[in-house]
C-alpha cells in the first residue's frame, strides 16, 4: 500500500470510524453506497470493492455487470452525524470495469474527462454553486404534502427560528467534512433556503453537491422535516433553483476570465465562453435542468431564467454577470449560469456546462450585446427585434434539442448520451399520460 493509503487507515483509526461507506452516483446523481467495516478497508484500499452494476440506473448490462470501486482518497471524511458506536467515514469512489479501466457510464468520469480536455487547452473550471432547497413539514405521511416549515422570506431573521438552526446545523456539518460554506440564509419562498459554499475545481464542487444535498436531508431529517431539492415544489412561488458562477484559471493559477480594461471586467476569452452556453443552452437545458418539474420552475416571475440572454444587473437572464468588487480581486471575475436546478446530477451538469463553454472557445463565438432590461416583461414582438429565443418550455422539447447536440452528447460519451436519453423519454411519457389535479378541477364538472 502506497503512503496516502496508510494516512487513511491512521486518519480511520484516530476518528475511531467503525464503517467506511464507498459512494458512487448513478446516471441522475442519485448516491449509491456500499458499506464496509472498517477492517475492511486496507483491502479495498490496495484492490478496490467489486460489486454488480447491473441494477443501477445508466450502468451496465447484464452481461457486463462486474464492476470495481476504486475509492478517491481526497474524499475522505467522517460523516458527522453517525452515533459513536457506529461511526462512519465516507469515501467517493471511482467506478472501474474488472479490466482496471474508467467505465464510460460513472459520471465523475465523464467530468474528468471534459476537465482533461480543459487542461489540453490550458484552463481550470472553477464551480461555485448556490443551492436552494426547501424545509416541509412530515404531514400526511405516507405521501407527503409540501407544507412549508416556517412563514419566513428573503433574508429573514428570527434567532428562535427552527429553520436557523436547522441552516447552522448543515453549516456545522458541511464545515465538518472539509466543504467551505460561504453564506446560508432564507431564500424568498417559506420554507425556502440557500446555502452557498466557496467556488472550487469543478470535480470537487461536484463531489460537495452530492454531499451537500445528503447533509441537508439527514439534518432536515433529524428535526422531523423533509429538506426537498424539487425544483419547483409549490404553484405560485419561486422554485429552487443551483445557479453555478463559472471561471476558467490558467494552470498557473490566473483567472483568464478577468480584464480590468473590460466594462464587466470580463476578457475576450469570457466572452467566448458565454456565448457558446447560450448557443447550446436549449439542448443544455436538458442535463441542468432534468425532470419534469424543473419547467415549472422556468417561468416568468420567480427569478428563473426563461429567455436566452446576458446581463449583469438583470436576473431574469440566462446569464448573470456579478457585479465586481474591487476588495476581491481578479479572482472573483465570473459568469452565473442560472438555469440549473438542484435536481441535476451535478458531474453531468458541470461536464455539459464546460463542454459548451469550451465550444464557444474553440469557435471564437461572440455573444449577442447584453439585456439589462427585465426580460419578463417584454412582449413578443420585442423579444422577436432583440432576437431573445426563450429556454424549452418541457423536459421533452429540451429532449428533442439535446439528441441534436453533438458537443454534449460527445460531453456525455455514447454510452451515457444513449441511456440518458432513453431514461429521460421515459420519464416525460410516464408523465404525459397522468390524468393530473389540475385536469380534474378543470374539467370534470365543466365538461
Ligand atoms: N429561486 C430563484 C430561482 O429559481 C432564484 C432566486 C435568487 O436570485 O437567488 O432561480
Ligand atoms: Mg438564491
Amino acid at each position: 500500500m502506497d503512503e496516502r493509503g496508510r494516512e487513511i487507515l491512521a486518519k480511520a483509526d484516530a476518528d475511531q470510524v467503525r464503517f467506511v461507506s464507498l459512494q458512487f452516483t448513478d446516471l441522475f446523481g442519485t448516491v449509491k453506497n456500499v458499506t464496509i467495516p472498517v477492517g475492511k478497508l486496507a483491502v479495498v484500499l490496495q484492490s478496490g470493492e467489486n460489486f454488480d452494476g447491473s441494477s443501477i440506473e445508466g450502468f451496465a448490462r447484464i452481461c457486463e455487470s462486474d464492476m470495481v470501486l476504486r475509492p478517491d482518497l481526497d474524499t475522505y471524511c467522517v460523516l458527522p452525524w453517525t452515533a459513536t458506536h457506529e461511526r462512519t467515514a465516507r469515501l467517493i469512489c471511482d467506478v472501474h470495469d474488472t479490466e482496471g479501466q474508467p467505465f464510460a457510464g460513472d459520471p465523475r468520469f465523464i467530468l474528468r474527462r471534459v476537465l482533461d480536455q480543459a487542461r489540453e487547452m490550458g484552463f481550470s473550471y472553477n464551480t461555485g454553486p448556490e443551492v436552494e432547497f426547501f424545509l416541509f413539514k412530515m404531514d400526511g405521511e405516507p405521501r407527503l404534502r409540501p407544507v412549508p416549515q416556517d412563514v419566513g422570506s428573503y433574508f429573514d431573521f428570527s434567532p428562535r427560528d427552527l429553520a436557523s438552526q436547522v441552516r447552522n446545523e448543515i453549516a456545522l456539518s458541511l464545515q465538518a467534512m472539509g466543504i467551505e460554506v460561504e453564506a446560508t440564509h432564507h431564500e424568498v419562498a417559506p420554507g425556502q433556503h440557500e446555502i452557498e459554499f466557496r467556488y472550487a475545481d469543478a470535480l470537487t464542487s461536484a463531489d460537495a453537491v452530492v454531499t451537500l444535498r445528503y447533509a441537508i436531508k439527514a439534518a432536515a431529517h433529524s428535526h422531523g422535516l423533509c429538506a426537498t431539492f424539487m425544483p419547483k415544489p409549490l404553484l405560485g412561488v419561486n422554485g429552487s433553483g443551483m445557479h453555478t458562477h463559472q471561471s476558467l484559471f490558467t494552470l498557473e493559477g490566473r483567472n483568464a476570465f478577468f480584464d480590468p480594461e473590460d466594462p464587466y471586467r470580463l476578457s475576450r476569452l469570457a466572452y467566448n465562453f458565454i456565448a457558446g452556453q447560450m448557443a447550446h443552452a436549449r439542448a443544455l437545458a436538458a442535463v441542468v435542468a432534468p425532470t419534469v418539474n424543473s419547467y415549472k420552475r422556468l417561468v416568468p416571475g420567480y427569478e428563473a431564467p426563461v429567455y436566452i440572454c446576458w446581463g449583469q444587473i438583470n436576473r431574469s437572464a440566462l446569464i448573470r454577470i456579478p457585479g465586481y468588487l474591487p476588495g476581491l480581486g481578479e479572482g472573483s471575475a465570473r459568469c452565473e449560469l442560472r438555469c440549473p436546478d438542484p435536481s441535476a446530477n451535478p458531474y453531468l451538469a458541470f461536464a455539459a456546462m464546460l463542454a459548451t463553454g469550451l465550444d464557444g472557445i474553440r469557435r471564437d463565438l461572440t455573444p449577442p450585446p447584453p439585456v439589462e432590461e427585465n426580460v419578463y416583461e417584454f412582449d413578443s414582438a420585442e423579444l422577436r427585434s432583440q432576437e431573445i429565443a426563450s429556454l424549452p418550455g418541457t423536459l421533452e422539447e429540451a429532449l428533442q434539442e439535446l439528441e441534436q447536440d453533438q458537443v454534449i452528447a460527445e460531453a456525455l460519451g455514447e454510452h451515457t448520451f444513449r441511456r440518458y436519453l432513453e431514461a429521460k423519454r421515459l420519464e416525460w411519457d410516464e408523465y404525459r399520460i397522468q390524468v393530473t389535479a389540475w385536469e380534474l378541477d378543470r374539467y370534470l364538472t365543466t365538461l
